[in-house]
């Protein structure tokens, strides 16, 4: 999981990296708004802390081109500006939460994971673990840049790991999910989708696999960086 922090004060961004790192997050750090633009237009992150005060450009003009692209990457906004009428215009902009200087790390650590734990992350029309990328509307699968083809019913079962990614998910689900509740499926249904998506994933250099935890069920991860 990783996470983008737009800061241009070094010091504050070197303090969140640290912050974050203690608390299992990796971070990438940019200082201006057109290395926030450039780097989110090509690597998914799992949330991004944004400073508004950017050298070049107001940071709720990278949040605002961000959501115009339709994408739901959380956003904590990070900024010296606390008015209300400021919190509101950073809200209204798209921002998740909002967080006004001075504020205590661990504030800070305690909201972004409760950002990533929300359900509403995981529901945006693209879902992203390690560099695979799904566009739930297109139906469309990519690993890296590269478009996967699946079956229908394997594009599903991907889905449903994605949505719960990192967390395990029973066979069960997964089966009532595909299938409905109604129909009596195949015991190893679920198992031959899971080892077709598997093999072309690894075939295809994806940077997350699906575990299977024996007697439990599925997990798709981002593998653990050496
Ligand atoms: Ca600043």
């Amino acid at each position: 999981m990783r996470l983008l922090v737009v800061e241009d004060n070094t010091e504050l961004a070197e303090l969140l990296t640290k912050g974050l790192n203690a608390a299992g997050l990796a971070a990438d750090v940019v200082a201006t708004a057109q290395d926030a633009r450039g780097v989110l237009a090509t690597t998914r992150y799992a949330a991004v802390v944004l400073d508004l005060g950017l050298p070049d450009e107001d940071g709720l003009a990278v949040l605002r081109d961000l959501r115009a692209r339709q994408d739901a990457t959380p956003v904590l906004v990070l900024t010296a500006r606390g008015g209300v009428q400021d919190r509101v215009i950073g809200l209204r902009g798209g921002a998740d939460d909002y967080l006004t200087k001075p504020f205590a790390l661990e504030e800070l650590v305690a909201r972004l994971q409760a950002l990533l734990r929300r359900p509403g992350a995981l529901l945006g029309r693209s879902l992203c673990v390690g560099n695979i990328a799904f566009d739930t509307e297109a139906r469309q699968v990519f690993i890296g840049e590269a478009p996967q083809y699946f079956s229908a019913r394997e594009v599903a079962v991907l889905e449903i790991l994605m949505r719960r990614s990192g967390r395990v998910v029973s066979k069960k689900l997964v089966e009532d999910q595909l299938f409905g509740l109604s129909i009596d499926v195949g015991s190893n249904a679920v198992e031959v989708y899971i080892h077709r998506l598997r093999k072309q994933l690894a075939d295809n250099g994806a940077t997350a696999q699906i575990h299977t935890i024996r007697g439990v069920g599925y997990l798709i991860a981002e593998d653990k960086e050496p």
